[in-house]
């Protein structure tokens, strides 16, 4: 007969729990894991598409702007070799430079072009010959080529124009006298925040995206998003991110960096260099911001993660349940509810394997048919309720005589028990009848005060051991037929079974 194991079929439960959510959590993990693999070469890809858009984009301003520099200091190269180089002359050659580009280039990211002379100050723009003389001695371009007069250009760092107050970079060339002599520079402003608006029509709009365009030395000359503030322009540093991209010496690359002293946020950069302009196009996103994007891009896969992870806990749970109540039941079809002891269907559920084990080791088997004596008359004196507590404390009694554990000690019916006690001879069997009449004898009741009512059982005992002779006999039939003889014999007895 199945006892109920509830540890058992918990564990067994937990067990193919914790299969199927492994097989399934592993699924869901390479499944998640390729998926953001396939999001970080995306990326990858869109970043370095980036980069290279940044950087034709950028290059294509400066090329335009050297372009308008290169005409417009033809022309005040000759005024000034002819001596005629006035603020006005400067002035009506740069307006015509920018007239003439803007006829076949329309770049909003042009403002002004500026005559600076040999000492940095500001002498006339292509708008006015009438300018206030601000000093631009400072300003990087002016001092590399005031150094430096036969570099062919130089590109300026990302600063506030003293002149119109915008986020702009320069580009510069030296005006050179006939005797090779510096005698200032000219220069065209490029609004970066109008470069910034161009390009984010061609960006992804990945979130916490970062361009940054820098030139020798990691100056600074372009950055993405555009700023707003002016104090903001102290902020913006290349973040080593320069020397990285120089140290790698490719010309176009999408890498990993990990958070280090100069990079803060390990990130994902990608960079192109452009040659022609000594520039470097750094796009980066931190490595934070990605995953944060790919988890709101893959938060259906996730939800069906985890939804599959609760419908799997719900099933084997629900399962779980039903094996427990299956085994209860099965336990309450096999037990006697009054006196809890098993019942006969238990007993003919477990008897034939104990007869065939007596037959194949030769060892004696025992049964015992144990009937109450005259308990109608019980019933009739003290009523059916005290009837059962008596049944129960007979069925206390024998079954704390039958301890073996093969031992099967069940009510047959009314107030009929069997007991069948494998591996034991006859002399065994008298001995444990014995027991069980001198517990049963000693049974009282408390609830019947004036008088002690006392309970006898009568006994059949049979002992056999099985051949192919006997292997059709019915044990309990046999003890039945010997307790009878114990009745007839006068009851409060037992009798030993005999053909
Ligand atoms: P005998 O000594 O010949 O066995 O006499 P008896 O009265 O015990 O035998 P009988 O077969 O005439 O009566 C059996 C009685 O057992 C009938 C019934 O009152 C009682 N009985 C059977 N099952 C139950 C039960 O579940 N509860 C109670 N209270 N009594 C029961
Ligand atoms: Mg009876
Ligand atoms: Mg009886």
């Amino acid at each position: 007969m199945p006892s109920i194991d509830t540890k058992k079929i918990r564990n067994q439960y937990l067990l193919l729990y914790l299969f199927t959510i492994l097989i399934t959590g592993a699924g869901s993990f390479y499944a998640l894991y390729s998926s953001y693999v396939s999001y970080e070469i995306r990326v990858s890809n869109e970043l370095l598409r980036e980069a290279n858009i940044t950087n034709v984009h950028i290059e294509g301003s400066l090329a335009s702007a050297q372009n308008v520099l290169e005409y417009d200091l033809a022309k005040i190269t000759e005024q000034l070799n002819a001596g005629q180089l006035t603020k006005e002359s400067a002035y009506k050659a740069m307006a015509l430079g920018q007239r003439v580009f803007n006829t076949f280039i329309a770049d909003k990211s042009f403002l002004l072009t500026l005559y600076v002379d040999e000492q940095g100050v500001l002498r006339a723009t292509n708008n006015s010959a009438e300018v206030d003389p601000i000093n631009l001695a400072d300003r990087r371009y002016f001092q590399v080529l005031k150094n430096n007069p036969h570099r062919p250009f130089v590109v300026g760092n990302l600063v506030v124009a003293r002149t119109t107050g915008q986020f702009t970079f320069h580009i510069a060339k030296s005006i050179v006298d006939k005797k090779g002599k510096f005698r200032g520079v000219l220069v065209q402003q490029l609004v970066a925040n109008n470069i910034a608006k161009t390009l984010k029509k061609s960006l992804d709009g990945l979130s916490d995206l970062q361009i940054l365009v820098h030139v020798e030395g990691g100056n600074v000359v372009f950055v993405y998003p555009e700023l707003t503030k002016e104090d903001e322009i102290q902020s913006v540093t290349s973040q080593g991110l320069s020397e990285i991209i120089r140290r790698d010496g490719g010309h176009s690359k999408v890498m990993y960096i990990p958070s280090s002293e100069e990079v803060p946020h390990a990130r994902y950069l990608a960079y192109a260099i452009s040659e022609a302009h000594n520039l470097e196009t750094s796009v980066s996103i931190p490595r934070s911001s990605l995953r944060l994007s790919f988890f709101r891009e893959a938060y259906h896969l996730i939800l069906y993660i985890l939804l599959s992870g609760i419908a799997i806990t719900v099933v084997v749970w629900r399962f779980y349940l039903y094996a427990v109540r299956n085994s209860m039941a099965m336990e309450l079809s096999y037990s006697d509810e009054l006196t809890q002891l098993k019942n006969r269907r238990a007993l003919d559920a477990e008897l034939p394997a104990l007869w065939k084990e007596s037959m194949r080791s030769k060892n004696p088997i025992s049964a015992l048919f144990i009937d109450i004596d005259h308990f109608k008359i019980f019933n009739d004196n003290y009523g059916h309720d005290c009837g059962d507590v008596a049944l129960k404390a007979v069925a206390l009694a024998i079954s704390a005589c039958v301890t073996r554990p093969l031992d099967i000690c069940c009510r047959w019916g009314g107030e009929e028990f069997a007991v069948v006690l494998p591996n034991t001879d006859e002399a065994g069997a008298v001995i444990l009848t014995n027991q069980i009449m001198d517990a049963v004898r000693a049974i009282r009741f408390e609830f019947i005060p004036d008088i002690t009512p006392h309970i006898s059982i009568s006994v059949g005992v049979v002992t056999i051991i099985v051949t192919k002779d006997n292997e059709g006999d019915n044990l309990i039939d046999m003890a039945d037929k010997a307790m009878y003889k114990a009745k007839q014999g006068g009851r409060n007895r037992y009798v030993i079974y005999t053909k």
